[in-house]
């Protein structure tokens, strides 16, 4: 059975002290034992997070993490260095990287292959910008993004891959996908999988909805048969908001 999941990616927001009590009013809350739930806060403050959440059944996930193993890449961080501290999840893909950062779906499975075989699990984000939604071809775009990326991966690494269907335009725009169109892509998105890799496989790979989920969409969003859950930005940066939205995935 695949597990309902909500995540919390911080971006690049909170210094050390807002970090804490962000945590400490997480660790603090009551949370549904049957949603697993992550938080990513920045690559600086990881280990601390660790340590602070080290009773609590909350998760910590890295944001980010380079394609290489080591070496001469300035300011980057490695697998082995976000094992070593405790960390086992890292998202991949997300649009922020692949825009500013011009991260390709080459580079992008490049990573993901490097996670799985050093015992990493992903987050693997995948999403249409407007433009090509206008043009009628986010089926076609999502399509290309997964068969270029994660279905490239062997069949007995997927226990440790949970996929994020995030629609560019609604990214911290305030505009949310409707549940149609979330379901319509997440069911798309099974399907992809069940075509290449059977019908357990599709079941049982979680897939979360990210863009502009809020306490006030997030039960519409999460009762649609094929959400899992859902990787929160902006709204996971304030923890009632975050904990409402965590309780919706729930009770769906
Ligand atoms: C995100 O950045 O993954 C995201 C979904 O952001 P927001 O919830 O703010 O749209």
């Amino acid at each position: 059975m695949r597990k309902k999941i909500v995540a919390g990616n911080w971006k690049m927001n909170n210094n050390l002290i807002e970090t804490e009590l962000l945590l400490s009013k997480l660790k603090n809350s009551n949370l549904a034992p049957n949603v697993e739930v992550m938080v990513s806060p920045s690559n600086l403050f990881l280990k601390t997070s660790i340590d602070f959440l080290s009773s609590s059944k909350i998760e910590v996930v890295s944001q980010n993490v380079h394609n290489k193993s080591n070496g001469a890449y300035t300011g980057e961080i490695s697998v082995g260095m976000l094992k070593s501290i405790g960390i086992n999840k890292s998202i991949i893909g997300h649009s922020e990287r692949r825009s500013h950062f011009q991260e390709s779906n080459e580079t992008l499975l490049e990573k993901s292959k490097l996670c799985l075989e050093n015992g990493l699990g992903i987050i693997f984000c995948f999403g249409e910008e407007l433009s090509d939604r206008k043009m009628g071809k986010h089926f076609e775009v999502v399509e290309n993004q997964l068969s270029t990326t994660v279905l490239q991966i062997s069949k007995n690494k997927w226990q440790n891959i949970i996929l994020a269907y995030e629609p560019v335009w609604a990214i911290g725009t305030g505009e949310t996908a409707s549940p149609d169109q979330a379901q319509e892509i997440h069911q798309f998105a099974r399907n992809i999988i069940f075509k290449k890799f059977g019908k357990e496989l599709s079941e049982n790979t979680s897939i979360l909805y990210g863009g502009s989920v809020k306490p006030k969409n997030a039960s519409d969003i999460f009762s649609q048969t094929d959400v899992d859950g859902g990787l929160i930005g902006g709204a996971s940066l304030i923890a009632e908001d975050f904990l409402s939205i965590i309780e919706s995935n729930s009770e769906s």
